[in-house]
């Protein structure tokens, strides 16, 4: 037992690698991505400090490359899934009981293998197998799980420190218990660090975890399951399957243990997810907590009085990096009428310095989307687009999966505000711009508030303060995440904690303290140090 009240290091965020050309951390880099190109990975099911392989494969292809074979995964049928979550039961108890600072010391080492020794092979298995450029992987992989790792731990010691009054009489003790049963944890493509993160977070709050990554994660997924077996995790704590994702949830949410989703994925998934709980509802121990990020149709909106220079780079990294492949990713721009025409030129002028290409070839700066079914999605939209009367594609509109599924950085610009690429999230480099009259900035204001079902980043862009606050009071429920004067991705692990409202998610702040009590319930512990002996109270005495 410990006898003292002890402090976890003050988090710091992992300083970002920036792989300039003949530095050490290039050259290592790149060594590790083509030794793991070179390879043949198999990746087994992890449940219960067992590695399993059960024959049933499916392949590993770069997206950018879509014909090379890099490894294979074996699948979980559905006695495997049951397996997991017999595993994370067995595990919870003593996972439960171990003592915090523990529990803290296992993550806390998984931040620092992946600062260092796994460093490079989580960068190059997230370039591989999800197709970002050496710097995307960098700031994803390896800084922004780190971070997640390290502030966690420095949460969960906030949370516990908070302790109800006490008098001399009367000792109040809150205990901050993990949830009873297991929490299923299913993460997107887009991002390792959210994937590291969905199930760490769970399980770091003495939880039990049955994890599901994403088909086109695994690579990085299983350097994350190395990276916490190697920090000390006890067998059973996280349980790793893949496989049909329907049949996986199903039998997962069939178990009346079922105690929790941390879920990040799109709108739909969620939502069908949301229903099954439901439909089960009576068969569950407790009631389940239920946490998704999900879609997003993020908006940049400028204002007459914005810098054309700061607006373009903030649609042109807000909306091409990694493809417009994140759920913050700008994918909708209002622009006035007055600077439309300097901030189109200005972004057509960059773009024609923006290759398409590999990740392995350092100088592109746009690589390939995920898979062919988005390859398919963002194609049918550019050929809508064309054949529309509505709008008309600026720049870009190419496409070409000959080798590895490549569409190029489009934007398109629209007469109506409501077109559907003004709508629904493509997940994909295309952005649409509506330009408005500038006297209708504060109408356009609340167009930006009712054009999508969701909620989860925006812009403002204006060099005049009154325009800001006229946005941030009209736009207030649009975006759970709110840049003024920057672009609207990015955010920083303890700096700016991360979730949107409405179709969005639940808005449960991934990489604050927010998210972490979802995962405990807490019991509260009452003493009188001596406790009263006569059930009479004074008033009944005679008077
Ligand atoms: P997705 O919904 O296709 O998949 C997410 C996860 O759900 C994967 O593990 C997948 O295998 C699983 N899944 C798919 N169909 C399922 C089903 N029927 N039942 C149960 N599980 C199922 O999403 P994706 O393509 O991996 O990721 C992109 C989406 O995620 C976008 O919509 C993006 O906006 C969203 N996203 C949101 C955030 C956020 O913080 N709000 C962050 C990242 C990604």
């Amino acid at each position: 037992m410990a006898n003292g009240i002890y402090q976890v290091p003050e988090p710091q965020n992992e300083s970002v690698r920036v792989y300039a050309p003949g530095s050490k951390e290039r050259k290592e880099a790149q060594k590790v991505y083509d030794e793991l190109y070179e390879q043949s990975i198999e990746i087994p099911l992890y449940i219960g400090g067992e590695e399993i392989y059960t024959r049933d494969i499916s392949v590993i292809t770069p997206p950018h490359e879509h014909q090379k074979k890099i490894g294979s995964f074996h699948k979980a049928n559905q006695n495997q899934v049951e397996l997991a979550i017999n595993s994370a039961l067995k595990a919870k108890s003593q996972w439960a009981n171990m003592a915090w600072e523990s529990r803290a010391a296992i993550f806390l080492k998984a931040a620092e293998l992946i600062a260092g020794p796994y460093r490079n092979e989580i960068i190059a298995t997230t370039m591989l197998c999800q197709s970002k450029t050496i710097y995307q992987a960098e700031i994803d992989a390896a800084c922004e799980l780190i971070d997640f790792l390290r502030f966690n731990v420095f949460f969960m010691q906030e949370i516990y420190k908070q302790q109800p009054k006490s008098t001399a009489k009367v000792w109040n003790q809150l205990s901050y218990r993990p949830l009873e049963g297991f929490v299923y944890a299913i993460s997107p493509f887009n991002f390792t660090a959210i994937a590291g993160n969905l199930c760490s977070s769970v399980a770091l709050m003495g939880n039990t975890v049955v994890w599901k990554p994403s088909d086109y994660q695994v690579y990085s997924a299983n350097v994350i399951m190395k990276v916490f077996i190697e920090a000390g995790l006890p067998d059973g704590v996280i349980n790793m399957i893949y496989g049909d994702p329907e049949m996986i949830t199903d039998t997962v949410l069939d178990s009346p243990d079922f105690a929790g989703i941390h879920f990040t994925g799109s709108t739909t998934v969620f939502k069908g997810i949301w229903k099954k709980i439901g439909q089960r509802i009576h068969i569950y121990k407790s009631y389940p907590r239920i946490v998704g990020e999900t879609g997003g149709k993020d908006f940049i909106v400028a204002h007459p009085s914005a810098s054309v220079e700061a607006l373009s780079t903030a649609i042109i990294r807000g909306g091409f990096e990694f493809q417009g492949q994140k759920c913050s990713a700008a994918s909708r721009v209002y622009l006035p009428l007055s600077l439309a025409d300097k901030v189109v030129e200005h972004i057509l002028s960059e773009l024609k310095t923006i290759t398409v290409g590999s990740p392995r070839n350092f100088k592109n700066f746009v690589t390939s989307v995920i898979h062919k079914g988005a390859y398919e999605r963002l194609k049918k939209a550019i050929e809508m687009v064309k054949a529309s009367d509505e709008a008309k594609i600026v720049c870009g509109g190419g496409y070409d999966k000959k080798v590895g599924y490549f569409i190029e950085p489009t934007i398109v610009v629209t007469n109506n505000p409501k077109f559907k690429t003004m709508e629904t999230e493509l997940f994909g480099p295309l952005i649409t711009i509506y330009i408005y009259q500038d006297h209708r900035f504060e109408e356009t204001l609340k167009l930006v508030d009712t054009t999508s079902p969701y909620a989860l980043t925006g812009s403002i862009f204006s060099q005049e303060r009154l325009p800001i606050h006229k946005a941030l009071k009209l736009l207030e429920n649009s975006a759970g995440n709110f840049y003024i004067n920057d672009k609207p991705t990015g955010a920083v692990v303890g700096h700016q904690p991360f979730g949107g409202s409405r179709s969005s998610g639940t808005n449960d702040k991934a990489g604050w303290s927010l998210n972490l009590l979802r995962w405990v319930s807490p019991r509260l512990i009452k003493e009188p140090l001596v406790p009263d002996l006569d059930y009479r109270y004074p008033f009944l005495a005679e008077d």
